[in-house]
């Protein structure tokens, strides 16, 4: 109820839920009730948490926040929320996101902005929570959820973390399910929680994560107890900081905080070693080649016949033309002319054969570091929150896409990356370190984001 309530009061203004199942919420929680009362409780009994649009969700309103999905309702549950269903949690409804989780910002929605919870000192100004999954990140920080699901292609789950005080992790590829979750390029898309600090995290995640046999790219590995590893010790363990994260133009209190975390870190027991990956500056340009590619061919299933909407035409090619022009937003519109045009004869070999061996080369850099260290220590975005309607970044899409430029690293090479807060900029706002570890320890972030934390 009173979490209900908080979003009925809050939400006019921060728009991070697009839809809320408070009914449902309630009949859920009384579920948990009766649960608890037989001494049945889940990991997660009672929690009321709330669902990035992305995730299937069975006759509830599923919509990517895009116009083609308008008023969409699955007959199927994803599993990463059956399995939140199976441990008990209670769903509040559903988080706003850029359409199709492409965007930084949270600003692409087909339902609007999502107002950060978080103002700089002495300003009014709205700011923008981060994105795409900008609904999860603002809703847990403004206490309208305990917790949230949340999706990261190339970033989406770190900055919108970063820009909003609160813990995120992308686990491993292949380490939650991507069933029932709609796809944006699916070799880069993974699930994964953003909440309001580490230990929270680490209980959702363990949740969340399963072997799945509707997703043959989830990996049958056993989930581990990661709160188990909060408060275990960092002695002897080896965290590198790679030089080509220093980047041109980087603010003073990004790069600040970057030494405090290693400080922090130092004093933990951690040895800090310097490393190199030699192949970061092309994972932002290979990712926006690799991301719109896939996400091109996965977007042709939105054809007025099989979901959402239909503009009807003279001819059923018409159709699709209208249904499509109408239903999509810019941003997918023009990813959507990236995506084929690198995917078309005669472009293919130049661009997306090409980004896929840079790939392959980025994968092969956090490898070789891997060799001598157990984590890297970065910063999770260049800046904190900007303006809401920022207009050079409303002009230029690539401006909008270097927010990502310490994040899509990490999808490109499917590692688990996690966005701890680490303090506050000089305007007041938060920011995070990224922590990078090897596939599958995810275990290793969560100790170490504990001590920074
Ligand atoms: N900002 C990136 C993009 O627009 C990442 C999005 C995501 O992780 N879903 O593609």
């Amino acid at each position: 109820d009173a979490y209900v309530q908080a979003i009925e009061a809050a939400n006019d203004v921060i728009n991070a839920y697009v839809t809320v199942t408070g009914d449902k919420a309630r009949e859920m929680a009384k579920a948990s009730d009766t649960r608890i009362a037989e001494g049945k409780a889940g990991a997660l009994e009672g929690i009321p948490l709330g669902i990035k649009d992305l995730f299937a969700t069975r006759d509830v309103h599923t919509q990517a926040c895009s116009g083609i999905l308008n008023r969409f309702k699955p007959k199927y549950e994803s599993t990463v929320t059956q399995n939140l269903w199976d441990d008990g949690a209670v769903m509040l409804g559903k988080l706003n996101m850029d359409e199709f989780a492409m965007g930084s910002s949270n600003e692409t929605s087909h339902y609007g902005p999502v107002v950060n919870p978080w103002k700089a000192s002495g300003s009014d100004q709205q700011l923008v929570p981060g994105g795409s999954s900008g609904g999860s990140a603002a809703a847990v920080a403004a206490h309208l959820c305990a917790g949230a699901t949340a999706t990261d292609t190339g970033g989406s789950i770190r900055q919108p973390a970063a820009f909003t005080g609160t813990v995120g992790i992308k686990p491993t590829y292949g380490r939650c399910s991507r069933w029932g979750v709609v796809a944006f390029a699916s070799s880069l898309d993974q699930a994964g929680p953003i909440a309001r600090d580490v230990r929270d995290a680490a209980i959702l995640l363990r949740s969340m994560a399963s072997t799945d046999a509707k997703d043959t790219t989830s990996v049958d590995i056993p989930v581990p107890n990661y709160e188990a590893s909060l408060g275990q010790s960092l002695k002897g363990m080896r965290i590198g900081i790679p030089k080509e994260y220093r980047v041109d133009g980087m603010p003073d209190d990004v790069e600040k905080l970057w030494s405090q975390g290693v400080a922090w870190l130092k004093d933990a027991g951690a040895e800090i070693v310097d490393i190199t990956l030699p192949h970061t500056k092309y994972a932002l340009p290979a990712y926006y080649i690799v991301a719109p590619a896939e996400a091109s061919s996965n977007l042709a299933r939105y054809d007025g016949v099989r979901y959402g909407l239909r503009v009807d035409g003279k001819d059923i090619a018409d159709m699709y033309e209208k249904t499509r022009a109408a239903g999509f937003g810019t941003e997918v519109k023009r990813r959507i002319m990236i995506g084929t045009y690198v995917l078309s004869a005669g472009y293919y070999d130049a661009y997306y054969l090409q980004a896929q061996k840079v790939r392959t080369l980025i994968k092969r850099d956090f490898e070789l570091a891997f060799n001598d260290v157990d984590a890297i220590l970065t910063p999770a975005t260049p800046s904190s929150a900007f303006a809401i309607g920022d207009e050079a970044l409303a002009a230029d899409p690539v401006a909008m896409y270097l927010n990502d430029i310490f994040t899509v690293t990490v999808n490109m090479a499917g590692l688990p990356g996690l966005s701890v807060p680490a303090g506050l900029d000089a305007k007041g706002l938060p920011l995070g370190l990224q922590l990078i570890g090897r596939p599958f320890e995810e275990s290793t972030l969560f100790k170490t984001a504990h001590v920074i934390e």
